[in-house]
């Protein structure tokens, strides 16, 4: 049967329509979620922003994504790529993608942390936070020029490290974007004492807090474990699902607004 499909439909299409089925049925349960256990009331005008921010990422993306790979290759290839094979047989399998998705994460906080600390990385990053309403869609609200960067300047530090078997990748790319995606639900739901095990909705709203106490805490991608190494691991309480946005309350007010974002907002500030 596999073998019938293969032939007429390309792999590629099925991993799409797969991973789009996938996206649409996690995204449908998770608002159905959101409706029925609000951590605060919506606002719909920052659901709608996000709507419109994402959109405008997920074009920008199409657009540049091609050549950031590109530019990507181009050091991983100059820097030797694959410094050490990992296996994908047997349970080798489970211990390389543990090393792949640590190697990940601690990667993704220290940029996280640089996007705080210095000023031009935040005048970027400053318009995830400036959502005063998380959401399902939050996860995607982020400049555009962001993932273009990243594919340049970070991602390449994998690829030189690592050769990773082509099994491993989708796997992989799936247990680490659901958890962070997952992580703008705006749901109440208390982990207790787990919350320190995998990002969550709950710590990861401690990251977006407008309340000084929570400023610089629970970077994490996926593993709360490198806020406890690092010194910004905040345990949220039972009931703490604080209100969220920029303390300045600035927001984007449209599409235009989200191109220029960087200019528009003031280079010199930073929590
Ligand atoms: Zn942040
Ligand atoms: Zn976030």
């Amino acid at each position: 049967m596999s073998a019938v499909i293969g032939e007429h439909i390309p792999l590629w299409a099925i991993v799409f329509i797969t991973n789009t089925a996938l996206l649409g049925v996690i995204f449908l349960v998770a608002r159905q979620f959101e409706k029925t256990f609000p951590a605060k009331p919506e606002s719909i005008g920052s659901v709608v922003t996000d709507w419109k921010l994402a959109a405008l990422k997920w074009t920008s993306s199409q657009l540049f994504s091609p050549m950031a790979k590109a530019c990507g290759l181009i050091l991983v290839n100059a820097a030797g790529a694959g410094w050490i094979q990992l296996r994908a047989d047997g349970w080798w399998f489970l211990l390389s993608a543990l090393v792949v998705i640590l190697t990940l994460d601690f990667v993704a906080y220290v940029t996280h942390r640089a996007q705080h600390k210095f000023p031009v990385l935040w005048s970027m990053h400053s318009l995830h936070h400036s959502a005063d309403s998380l959401s399902a869609v939050t996860g995607a609200r982020h400049f555009w020029l962001e993932d273009p960067l990243f594919s340049i300047c970070v991602l390449p530090i994998l690829g030189i490290l690592f050769k990773i078997p082509a099994e491993m990748a989708t796997p992989i790319l799936l247990l680490y974007f659901i958890p962070d995606s997952l992580a703008h639900l705006n749901i109440r739901l208390s982990l207790g004492r787990f919350a320190l095990c995998l990002n969550n909705p709950q710590y990861h709203r401690i990251h977006h807090s407008i309340e000084p106490q929570h400023y610089d805490k629970n970077f994490c991608k996926m593993l709360p474990l490198m806020d406890m190494i690092f010194g910004t691991a905040w345990a949220p309480g039972r009931d703490e699902f604080p209100m969220t946005g920029l303390p300045s309350r600035e927001q984007p007010t449209g599409i235009l607004d989200g191109i220029i974002w960087p200019l528009r907002h003031r280079l010199s500030w930073a929590h």
